[in-house]
């Protein structure tokens, strides 16, 4: 499809593009189909990850508006928050986090990385949603700040352009490799890669199954549950990208895999333990304990299970996420 797409400003924070490679050994380890990744925890800023992505079009926004400070939230191990303090301090501006939990004596893995980057720290107890950031944001701006707020795991349209751009990014290592996905695996969990994933391949009009294994069932502020969320936001970043009067193109399923959510957001058992042992003694690869593993986890057993013809071609999508193995027991 041959479109003129409206991409509105962007700030340079990652390193692009991040590397696509097969994974030979894990095929041989697992059997079934080919295996490539797609390597977002390398997009470089501060440990990477795919928020990074998401941040050149959100913190492009806050700029442009002439925004001084950025607010946003997460649990407390939100590789989100990392990546949005990170960017941050690359651009001059302040950040505020409110992270779900209370301040625990030794902070490690994203929360001492997020103390190292000078983000402002606000402990939220049990919402890691953002239900306080309202407060948060009205308390700055009486003190003369200018914040600028990013919604929790920065998924909305301004944020799911970073994975319109992904795609294009992707299919342009898939045109110079010959590699062609019959499938591509991700962890989804706030629906911003999902959406702009979607909404990059509606344009390109790919051919290949677009699939989340769904990571976290609790719904977020907007009452929306993660398939609701993921197709308003794919609306809204074609209405973004799109001219009013262009047709829009046909948009391939929301596909949500919520076999694996386990006993719940972060709580990692076997599964995730297995996969992330599996992944790193064959590849040399890190995954994380909460989104990575759990989603690896999910394709292991697709594969083992039969899902996929011999024939496939599968592509994961390495989100990132490595810090919270450093607050994580693996005993
Ligand atoms: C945030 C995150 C995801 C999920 O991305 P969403 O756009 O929120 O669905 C997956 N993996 C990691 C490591 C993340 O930090």
């Amino acid at each position: 499809m041959n479109l003129d797409l409206h991409f509105p400003p962007r700030q340079k924070l990652a390193f692009l593009p991040t590397p696509l490679h097969e994974m030979r050994r894990l095929r041989e380890a697992v059997g079934g189909p080919a295996l490539f990744i797609k390597r977002d925890d390398l997009t470089g800023l501060a440990l990477g990850g795919n928020k990074t992505r998401k941040l050149e079009y959100l913190i492009g926004d806050a700029l442009s508006q002439g925004c001084d400070t950025v607010i946003t939230s997460g649990a407390a191990q939100s590789n989100h928050c990392r990546q949005t303090a990170a960017a941050a301090a690359a651009c001059g501006m302040s950040c505020h986090l409110s992270l779900g939990g209370n301040a625990p004596d030794t902070p490690r893995g994203n929360l001492l990385l997020n103390h190292l980057l000078g983000a402002g720290i606000h402990h939220a107890g049990n919402s890691r949603k953002g239900e306080q950031v309202p407060e948060l944001a009205t308390n700055l701006e009486a003190a003369g700040h200018r914040p600028y707020t990013i919604p929790y795991g920065g998924s909305n349209a301004i944020g799911a352009l970073g994975y319109v751009a992904a795609v294009l990014e992707l299919h342009s290592q898939l045109r110079e490799s010959g590699i062609a996905p019959t499938h591509v695996v991700f962890a989804s969990s706030s629906g911003g890669m999902h959406a702009g994933l979607r909404a990059g391949a509606a344009i390109l009009g790919a051919n290949y199954e677009i699939i989340g294994i769904a990571i976290d069932k609790e719904q977020g502020p907007d009452g929306l549950s993660l398939g609701q969320r993921i197709d308003k936001v794919t609306g809204e970043v074609l209405d973004l990208l799109l001219p009013e009067t262009t047709e829009r193109p046909e948009t391939p399923p929301t596909i949500l895999n919520d076999s694996y959510l386990g006993e719940g957001y972060g709580v990692v058992a076997d599964p995730e333990r297995d996969a992330i042992k599996t992944l790193a003694a064959n590849e040399g690869i890190l995954l994380d304990p909460v989104y990575t593993g759990r989603a690896f986890a999910g394709l292991l057993d697709m594969i083992r299970s039969g899902q996929f013809k011999k024939d496939d071609h599968i592509l994961f999508w390495h989100t990132g996420g490595a810090p919270a193995l450093f607050a994580t027991d693996f005993a």
